[in-house]
């Protein structure tokens, strides 16, 4: 007898119902293993065994007990498959990876074939290959679909009848084929005997399963049929409710319950943040208020968890929530194995910066030097090695381009500890070309177990850990072996890393249960938070499997996208009723991306809220105090500094510095306080502009001679400019070379100075003078030349040459070349003009242009009213220099934008 069930939406204890039936026909007894209950997945039939238990105690049956059996169908098979005999199972972990050894392609297009695969092979049960084949093809010419789709379709069929001759040379079976071929491959399924059989939460299940659970029914004596039920959704289950009555007599029982009309409001978060703390603090707020004190009451699901997991262990830590993950999490969110993917990735790419740093900064290899642990993030940042071992061991050896590395406590261990740990990791590194599997994994478990992984105190944890890896690492070998499978470190890391991430560790803990939408329906709970519904991830788009096309996809009897999305609204639907509370929220953004609420949300009405109250150690500090934080933000005085600048002998670049922004001067020169930025791979603009000096210098010092004589001289002052700089050869090559190809436009500039009439005179030229009584200055003049009894002054800049005599009046100029003119005018020099000689493009521009000087003759020569406005700016900087006034006011206000002051600046922050 089959009996079918129908509960309704609203009808939370739907497997207790089952289990009740179920004991009202069992009598009397403590024997329960002749109870057969089935579910789709291991979180319902958690929840079931948790229920299961409960009501045994309800109805009195003493607290010693033989269970009932309960499995998924998959587990069920796999518990009447013969073990003992010739074939062996392979999981569908597995399989993508036989694919991938078979065809030689990546591991991600064999995880699509694999999964294309396991839906025909479902669908079309025994069928073989050519036959599929065949009719897949009439399919899809009948719908005119192209033929390179077809040629795709048809090259992943070939594989798989390959991967079935494969399996049958090495005597080995799959998961699917144990359901598939459940009459040849599980003998004892006919000889099993269930008193009674519970199916429960079954909707839609395929032809195989259909076809499995009809040899399960016949061999039980009686059957029920828990299946949900909504008047607006019967076609949903009508493909499983049309087989069993084909297959079974039946007897439809639709269970009572009352409904309570929908009432979808909905609360909308500025961000994901935002979202989970709401989230996490209503949670708090009930436990707080007594309205539940038992956590494992609540749950918290979201379309898309991966996106939110981390995020959401981090909040509750911070709002102090116990949680737990039912459904397990993956091996590789847990940092002891993400940190061997690392390692394994850290050798694939030469050691480059942020995984070599985050590998020997692991806490779970105990061998790895303390200096390197200690000081590897911040060599990182400093060092501007990109990757390379290489150039680790020459950074450890000699420093970098701006890194004194001998200053650095325990620089003396980094050559010898970076050697160690290059030992250490040698057994991968040698195969990193290629080698087979079972190579690979040898290498490895001897690396691991050299660095001394993993370093836990927990001997339980450590256990877990290390037998969930080897269990990686036999099917690895295994694959190895069968497969014969070569490949290259890169091809290791990608197949270790998606067998790990099918695996799942199960913690013990409890509290808050945090689980996917499938398992909040499994496991109703009475408060239940789903976040996340947002346009593009509720309804989803399932799987993306891009080898056949969703039209060929329904012809062939498989999931298509809209019975996708249709069972995404019937599974919302039946969550909307599964809790007694209910809160559904999405973010409205997340960076620069805006969110729509979920089209399931349609109809809905968007509810502010924002829970009262205090609930973490950080709400409970900032409610001190009611002042933001751009309050505290003030303009900056220092009498310190006035002192100092009122005895000192100001730098002409001080000058410059100070008024571009007076508080971005006193950050950066007197306090002397720099962001720390990370040392991209190339040349610091001060090293390049100390090489451009130098070479230069080297080169005008002497009488111009010949072309020939000076690309000569140019290569000696290259060569020595370059000498002894701590710098990559490759940079220095750079440099070389494109200083040589200036070579000769810098020629026809000096040709050009000297028509003028002027000489080179002096390089390098320190000056001191005091250019305003008081005021007493130093400078370093780059170069200067004579002509007569006047002299220019020119600047060298590796940037543009920008100079306009209209902006020194208006003092949005650099003052330097005229503070320079005025110092140099003070000691009885006469200064006719000032250049900026720029060596990015060899050009010079001068600053009282020629047309200047003849229109301003008048005046005492047009150098001496721009020398005039510049000392006029300069009394007025170094009397408010001098009153301490360090006033946030940029000069432009386009240098705010890269400021790094800008977060705490009162100009841009209020
Ligand atoms: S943000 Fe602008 S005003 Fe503020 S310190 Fe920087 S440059 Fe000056």
């Amino acid at each position: 007898m089959v009996k079918i069930f129908f509960a309704p939406f609203t009808l939370r204890n739907a497997t207790e119902r089952l289990f009740k039936e179920a004991l009202s026909n069992t009598g009397n007894t403590k024997d329960f293993s002749g109870m057969l209950y089935l579910a789709p997945d291991a979180v319902l039939l958690n929840a079931a065994r948790k229920t299961f238990h409960r009501i045994t105690n309800e109805l009195h049956v003493q607290a010693c007990y033989i269970p009932p059996r309960m499995n998924s169908l998959m587990q069920y098979a796999k518990g009447l498959f013969d073990f003992s005999g010739e074939k062996r199972v392979v999981g569908r972990d597995m399989v993508p990876v036989i694919f991938s050894a078979l065809s030689s392609k990546s591991l991600g297009f064999s995880c699509l074939t694999a999964d294309f695969i396991s839906d025909i092979r479902h669908a079309f049960l025994r069928e073989n290959p050519a036959v599929v084949k065949d009719v897949l093809f009439e399919q899809m010419r009948s719908l005119d679909i192209a033929e390179p789709v077809l040629k795709g379709v048809g090259e992943a069929i070939d594989l798989w009848e390959a991967y079935l001759d494969f399996m049958d040379k090495n005597s080995l079976t799959d998961d699917h084929d144990l359901i598939i071929r459940h009459d040849e491959l599980l003998p004892g399924l006919e000889k099993t005997s269930n008193d009674v059989l519970l199916v429960d939460g079954f909707i839609d299940p395929d032809n195989s399963e259909k076809a499995f659970l009809k040899k399960i029914i016949e061999c039980s004596k009686t059957t029920f049929i828990m299946m949900p039920y909504h008047p607006g959704h019967v076609h949903m289950t009508r493909n499983l409710t049309e087989f069993l009555n084909a297959s079974f007599e039946t007897e439809k029982v639709f269970l009572n319950c009352d409904d309570v009309p929908d009432k979808l409001a909905y609360h909308a978060y500025s961000d994901m943040e935002d979202e989970i703390e709401e989230i996490a603090r209503s949670i708090k707020s009930l436990f707080v208020s007594g309205g539940c004190r038992d956590l494992e009451k609540i749950a918290v699901t979201f379309p898309d968890l991966d996106k939110y997991g981390s995020m959401l262990h981090r909040v509750f830590i911070r709002y102090g929530i116990p949680h737990e993950m039912p459904g397990g999490r993956s091996s590789l969110d847990l940092r002891p194995f993400s940190d061997i993917i690392t390692l394994i990735c850290s050798i694939r790419d030469n050691y480059p910066r942020s995984l070599f740093t985050s590998f020997l900064s692991s806490p779970y290899f105990s061998r790895i030097p303390e200096s390197l642990r200690k000081w590897m993030p911040t060599l990182s940042v400093i060092s501007g090695v990109v990757s390379g071992k290489d150039s680790w061991l020459d950074f450890a050896v000699h420093g970098g381009e701006t890194v004194e590395v001998s200053l650095i406590e325990d620089a003396k261990f980094f050559e010898k500890d970076f050697n160690f740990v290059f030992g250490l990791l040698a057994p991968l590194e040698i195969l990193k070309n290629g080698a087979s599997l079972t190579e690979f994994v040898s290498a490895a478990r001897k690396c691991l177990s050299l660095l001394g992984f993993p370093t836990l105190e927990d001997i339980e944890k450590r256990g877990r850990i290390l037998e969930a890896l080897e269990d990686a690492f036999e099917k690895l070998i295994f694959a190895g072996e069968t497969t014969a499978m070569r490949t290259d470190i890169a091809g290791f890391a990608e197949i270790l890393r998606h067998l790990l991430m099918g695996m799942e560790i199960h913690e013990e803990t409890s509290g808050v249960r945090i689980c996917r939408m499938p398992e909040a329906l499994a496991i109703c709970p009475e408060y239940l938070y789903v976040g996340g519904l947002t346009e593009s991830d509720m309804p989803s788009h399932g799987s993306s499997e891009y080898i056949l096309p969703d039209s060929a996809r329904k012809k062939a009897g498989l999931l298509y996208m809209d019975k996708h999305i249709e069972l995404q609204q019937f599974m919302f639907r039946r969550l909307l009723k599964c809790s007694r509370r209910i809160s559904l929220s999405y973010p409205v953004m997340e960076g620069d991306d805006m969110f729509l609420p979920s089209p399931f949300l349609f109809g809905g009405e968007l509810v502010p809220q924002r829970i009262p109250g205090i609930y973490s150690a950080a709400e409970f500090m900032v409610s001190f105090e009611k002042k933001f934080l751009t309050e505290h933000y003030g303009e900056i005085n220092s009498r310190v500094y006035a002192s100092h600048a009122r005895s000192a002998v100001l730098r002409v670049t001080d000058i410059d510095a100070y008024r571009n922004c007076p508080r971005l001067f006193f950050v950066r020169k007197a306090i002397g306080a720099e962001p720390l930025s990370v040392k991209e791979y190339g040349l610091e603009a001060l090293t390049l502009g100390l090489i451009a000096h130098r070479i230069m210098e080297d080169l005008i010092r002497e009488p111009l001679p010949g072309l020939d004589a000076f690309i000569a001289k140019a290569r000696v002052a290259v060569d020595e400019a370059l000498k002894g700089k701590k710098i990559p050869v490759y940079w220095k090559e750079i440099v070389a070379d494109t200083f040589m190809q200036s070579i000769p436009l810098i020629y026809d500039k000096e040709l050009e100075i000297r028509k003028s009439g002027y000489l080179t005179t002096e390089v390098e030229r320190t000056i001191t003078g005091e250019p305003l009584k008081g005021i007493r200055m130093k400078g370093k003049i780059d170069r200067f030349d004579r002509i007569g009894d006047g002299v220019q002054i020119i600047d060298y800049k590796t940037g543009a040459a920008d100079i306009t005599c209209a902006q020194v009046e208006k003092g949005t100029q650099n003052l330097q070349l005229f503070l320079y003119a005025a110092i140099m005018k003070s000691q009885g020099y006469k200064v006719n003009r000032v250049g900026i000689y720029s060596l990015k493009d060899i050009s010079l521009k001068w600053c009282p242009s020629a047309r200047r000087t003849k229109n301003d003759a008048a005046a005492g020569g047009p150098m001496d009213s721009l020398v005039i406005a510049a000392l006029g700016f300069l009394e007025e900087a170094v009397e408010r220099m001098r009153a301490g006034d360090f006033t946030a006011n940029p000069i432009n206000e386009y240098n705010c934008r890269r400021c790094p002051e800008n977060p705490f600046c009162p100009y841009t922050q209020r």
